[in-house]
Parts: C-alpha cells; structure tokens; sequence
C-alpha cells in the first residue's frame, strides 16, 4: 500500500494547524473523511437533492436509485445475502437499540453480553432488563480483557437467546473468536448480535460465512459521513422484528386505527432518510474495496506491532489489555504512572497529536481492569504512518519522562 499516495485522498491530511501538521490518532472515535465521500455528499445536495420511494420527479428518481446502489454495496462489502438484509441506522447505538427494543422476548429470556462492551452494546439490554423484559447476564473476561470461552461456555444455557458481542474492543483491541461463539451460540439455539463498530473498518467480514444473525456498524468510522449506520440481520430475522419507530414509509396501507407494514428494510427506515449519509457510505465502501480490506488489515498489524512496542518503551506506561501485539488491533488505552488520561491527552493536543481520554463509553471495562479514572487512547486507521508513530512514541516519552 502506498501510504503517502493514500494520504492525498483525505482533504483534512494537508491542513495545518498553527503552521504545523498534525497526527490524527482518535480514529477509533471517527475516522478522517477521503474526498470521494465528500464529493458524493456534495453530489445529494448540489445535483438531485430529494426524497426516496417518493415524489416521481428526476431529483426523487435518482434519489432513490443512489439510495438503493449504496444499500447494495454496502450489503456487498459484508458479503450480506441481499441488500434487504441492510437496515439503515443513525449509527452502531441505534442499530443495537433496534434489535433490543424490537425483539420479542418471552418471559424469562436471558441476553448473555460482556463487561468488554461499549455502553451502546450494554444499556440497551439494560433498560430491557429494567423493564423486567429480560434476564441480563454478563460473560467476564480474562485479566488482560480476551474474551474468555471457557466462562461463555458456563454460562451459556437453554434460555439464553440473544448472545451480544462486541467483536473489537475499543479498550484493549481484543478480537472476540467470533466463529467460536457463534457455533457454540447456534448449536444452543441462541441468536448472535455482534457489535462490529471497531471491526468492519478495519477487518474483512463475511457475515454468511460467519453465520452472524445481526450485526451493527457505524459509517464514520469507516470513512463514512456521522449520522448513518447499518444494522443488517438474517431476513427471516428481521422480518421477525417489530418495528419500535414507524411512520412515514413504514407502512404501505392505514386507516385511523390500524396499519399494514411494509417490506423489511422499508419498515424499519421511519421518515426521511440521511440520504446524503447513505449515499456517502456507500462511497466510503468503495473506497475502502479499492484499496482492499486484506490490504488494510496487514497494513494495520505492522502499525499495531509498532504502536505496542513502542509504547512499551515509554516509562511508567500502563498498557490496558493485551502487551502482546498479535492480541491487539491498531488501538492502544494507556496510562501514565501519576498522570490523569485528559493531561495526557491535552499535553498532546499540544504538539498537534490528537488522541482520545477519558472512558471511552466503556466503564465496566476499566473498572473491571482497575483503570478508575479511564486512559489516554491512540487509535490507528491505513493512513497513518510509520513516521507518525514514531513521532507519538517520541513525544510521549517526553511527556512521560519530565511528569509521569
Ligand atoms: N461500539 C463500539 C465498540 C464503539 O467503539 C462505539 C463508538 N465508540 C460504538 C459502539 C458506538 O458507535 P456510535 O457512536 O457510532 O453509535
């Protein structure tokens, strides 16, 4: 992969800032945006602006004919079976809200989750739980935060339906063993919801292949525009779903007091769509499929071997998770010994270097890991360099000698 040709796709890459260049490292958060996807938000708004499924006009035409190709490409790039299998969403939140208020649980069903999960893979299941809806369970993890097989097997059983999990960590960058879970999942008659918002940007996913049930994902953080996401689920599935927001386009037929639904995914996108969002994600698969999932994820173990190791060479650093980089994706939380996350974060932001701080949307992780007060967190995506990590290890070795 050519790095430094790939770089010249993002617009914001040749900003400065005080003169200055900057390392971006928080793409774990949002990832930088290719102008391919900009183009073809701008596109929406300055050449066919309008509504999908709708009006019968050229605008509402092409409206509809982009809205959909993007639906298909993004099925596509997950290996979905059809493009009816790909529900658009605001983002990964949503997608998982979706499943968790739509399901129909029956008295006394378990959902079985993790203490890795990001809270938009917790609190959903939780206000179920609180409603007396659900029985919620909680598989722990090791002591470096791997997913622990041998705990889920335990705690598996006959009323467990849904098992929900997050596939990457956005704390320790662990990888679920997915094709594990879903097999012991499936043989017990349980569904599976993976929460795939720091998966599917950086790794290749064949969701038939993998035989997951639902999967949710965010488009900004794979080069998508913010404010769209997918959930896609087994048709049969879905179609099993009740719809928890409806109205306009959800239903092909009313009178004043009841309603026929219409065909998944239709019955599930209520109102006017982010049809620029769609759109831009669709782009941002493209762009992503040119230069090839296989490709990116080699690339980022090479930055996630150097990131590790180089982290580990700062003084008093506390590594969260895995020290082992082949445990990790291009993602690391840290402290430093005597330091809160956010001075480390701002000392940075300092020398143009921006990482996040804080929790991460991720309490139970670092509670569980005794990291009370969060962590400091670089996040990689294939268009940082090897420069650029070099340049961060450097910096924070400095930080970390005169304060930590
Ligand atoms: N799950 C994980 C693992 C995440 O890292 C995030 C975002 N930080 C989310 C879910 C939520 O994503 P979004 O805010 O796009 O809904």
């Amino acid at each position: 992969m050519d790095i430094d040709k790939i770089r010249e796709d993002f617009p914001i890459l040749s900003k400065k800032i005080n003169g200055k260049s900057f390392i971006y490292f928080d793409s774990a958060c949002t990832s930088l945006k290719p102008k391919k996807v900009i183009d073809a938000i701008l596109a929406y708004y300055t050449e066919y602006t309008g509504c999908a499924g709708r009006s019968v006009h050229k605008f509402a035409t092409r409206t509809t004919e982009e809205f959909e190709k993007a639906r298909e490409k993004v099925a596509k790039f997950i290996s979905a079976k059809r493009p009816e299998e790909i529900i658009w969403t605001k983002n990964t939140t949503e997608a998982i809200n979706l499943v968790s208020h739509s399901f129909k649980f029956n008295k006394g069903d378990k959902v079985l989750t993790t203490n890795l999960e990001h809270s938009s893979g917790l609190m959903p299941w939780q206000l179920r739980a609180e409603k007396g809806d659900i029985v919620l369970d909680f598989v722990l993890c090791d002591k470096e935060g791997e997913f622990n097989i041998e705990e889920f097997k335990k705690k598996i059983d006959k009323k467990t339906k849904i098992v929900s999990v997050i596939h990457v960590s956005n704390v320790t960058g662990t990888k679920a063993p997915l094709e594990e879970i879903i097999k012991i999942a499936h043989d017990n008659g349980s569904l599976v919801l993976v929460d795939g918002a720091q998966s599917v940007p950086h790794i290749s996913i064949d969701v038939r292949k993998l035989d997951i049930d639902f999967l949710a994902f965010s488009g900004h953080k794979m080069c998508g525009p913010t404010g769209i996401g997918c959930l896609y689920g087994k048709y049969d599935l879905l179609k099993e779903l009740q719809p928890f927001i409806i109205g306009g386009e959800t239903i092909r037929d009313a009178d004043l007091k009841s309603h026929v639904l219409e065909e998944v995914p239709q019955r599930f996108e209520g109102g006017i769509q982010h049809y620029a969002g769609a759109i831009g994600l669709g782009a941002a698969v493209d762009y992503l499929s040119s230069i090839g999932m296989k490709n990116i994820e080699n690339y980022e173990k090479e930055t996630a071997k150097l990131l590790i190791e180089g982290l580990l060479t700062v003084p008093k650093i506390d590594l969260i998770g895995p020290k082992d980089y082949k445990k990790k994706g291009a993602l690391a939380a840290f402290n430093i010994k005597g330091m809160e996350p956010h001075d480390v974060a701002i000392m940075l932001d300092e020398q143009n270097i921006f990482v996040r701080s804080g929790m991460h949307c991720a309490y139970p992780i670092h509670k569980f890991l005794h990291e009370n007060k969060g962590s400091a967190r670089a996040s990689l995506y294939f268009y940082n360099t090897k420069e650029e990590i070099k340049t961060f290890i450097e910096k924070l070795n400095n930080i970390a000698k005169a304060l930590g």
